[in-house]
């Protein structure tokens, strides 16, 4: 076994998870994170002990080069990370990091991503670079169309970095909402689904991707993750995972990869973005696959062989808990329904607090059948005001 220490770039529910998975393997981890008692601070693997964590930002350079001193290897949890300073740890040290700072740079710029997922010959929806100005944006809606996606090319989550413009009229709020970023707009897609494809990558770069999945937003937050996809067209799984390996081959460095996409009706694919990491559409793995995307993770980073990707139920359904307010007292109903069902496994994160629209845990629900799953998740969906559908 690997006696490498693994430091993880933010602290949040996915560094949570891949210290849970670090902990089963004996790899020592150490956390850079400005909450001293940041979720993935409390899990500690057991001899880690005398490794303290870093408090400070993973937008902080001298709290990158102070992590970095304690560790073998680099991962993150989160892509806005500050690039420079892992570009300089690559040059001057021995240190490994996952996925490499050049993957890092391409996909913490939104548009940037798009242009290299362009020059690969994968499939997106057309995209355009605009200036902050109405002038620009009115000629990105000349040349896409409306409604238009206006976009945030750094910094974004959840969609906080989106606004949907439906008329030109809305263009100077839609500047004036999304600030002084640098921007890009995005023609809209008319999708039918929203799926993804997780995929890890080992340091030689082989590829493993996970089963196609279908993802439920809801006012731009994921609320609901299926698998295996459902779907009439037997050619559609191949394609999507074929997409999804794909784009990863692109990229350099280990580790896990989720791939969200588009289905169109015509049940065409389109990549909608990457992200270099864990993800929140591969919670399900944790019990519903032969091995996690969190285990995988480190297996890749630490040239362990990967493990199986394949499903280990017939059916799985991920529900997040957000935060409905500052109250915990809704999600701890729904965390008492769940736990009198069988199959459902509660997560919960230890955010500090809740707010309302924060991720604040998950619940994971296996079954037999669909039809079993469906019956499991309804009185799940019940008991959380707003999420019924
Ligand atoms: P995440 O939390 O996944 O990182 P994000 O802030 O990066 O989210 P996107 O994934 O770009 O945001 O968009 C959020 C949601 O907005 C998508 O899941 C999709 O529902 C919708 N969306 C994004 N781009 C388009 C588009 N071009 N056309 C139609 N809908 C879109
Ligand atoms: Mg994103
Ligand atoms: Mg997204």
């Amino acid at each position: 076994m690997a006696e490498k220490v693994v430091g993880i770039l933010g602290g949040g529910q996915l560094g949570r998870m891949l210290s849970a998975a670090a902990s089963l393997l004996n790899v020592k981890v150490v956390i850079l994170d400005s909450g001293d008692h940041a979720p993935a601070k409390q899990v500690v693997a057991p001899t880690a002990a005398h490794l303290a964590h870093v408090d400070g930002s993973f937008a902080d350079a001298e709290k990158i080069q102070e992590l970095a001193k304690k560790v073998d290897v680099l991962t993150m949890e989160i892509e806005h990370v500050d690039v420079e300073s892992l570009r300089q740890i690559e040059s001057s040290t021995n240190l490994e990091i996952h996925p490499s700072p050049s993957t890092i740079h391409i996909i913490q710029d939104k548009y940037r991503q798009k242009e290299h997922l362009s020059t690969h010959k994968l499939p997106l929806g057309d995209f355009l670079g605009v200036e902050p100005t109405v002038a620009s944006v009115q000629s990105a809606v000349d040349k896409l169309g409306l409604p238009l996606m206006l976009k945030s090319r750094t910094l974004a989550y959840d969609g906080r970095g989106n606004f949907a413009i439906r008329d030109a009229s809305q263009i100077p709020e839609a500047i004036s909402t999304l600030g002084e970023r640098p921007l890009y707009a995005e023609k809209w897609v008319p999708f039918t689904k929203e799926i993804a494809v997780m995929v890890v990558r080992s340091a030689s770069g082989e590829v493993l991707s996970y089963p196609v999945v279908e993802t439920v937003h809801k006012e731009n937050v994921c609320h609901l993750v299926f698998a295996p996809l459902r779907s009439r067209d037997p050619t559609l799984s191949d394609r999507a995972r074929k997409i999804a390996e794909d784009a990863v081959k692109t990229f350099s460095g280990a580790g896990v990869f989720g791939v969200e996409m588009f289905l169109t009706e015509n049940n065409d694919v389109y990549i909608n973005e990457i992200a270099p990491r864990p993800h929140n559409s591969g919670h399900y793995t944790i019990e519903a696959c032969e091995t996690s995307q969190y285990e995988n993770h480190l297996r890749a980073i630490l040239s362990l062989p990967l493990g199986s990707t394949a499903l280990k139920v017939p059916s799985t359904v991920m529900l997040n808990l957000i935060g409905h307010s500052s109250s915990m007292s809704e999600i701890e109903k729904t965390r008492d329904v769940a736990l009198a069902i069988g199959g459902t496994s509660v997560h919960l994160y230890g955010k500090a607090e809740c707010r309302k629209g924060r991720k604040m845990g998950h619940i994971t629900v296996v079954a037999e059948s669909d039809t079993q799953l469906r019956e499991r998740l309804r009185p799940l969906l019940l008991s959380f005001p707003d999420t019924t559908q």
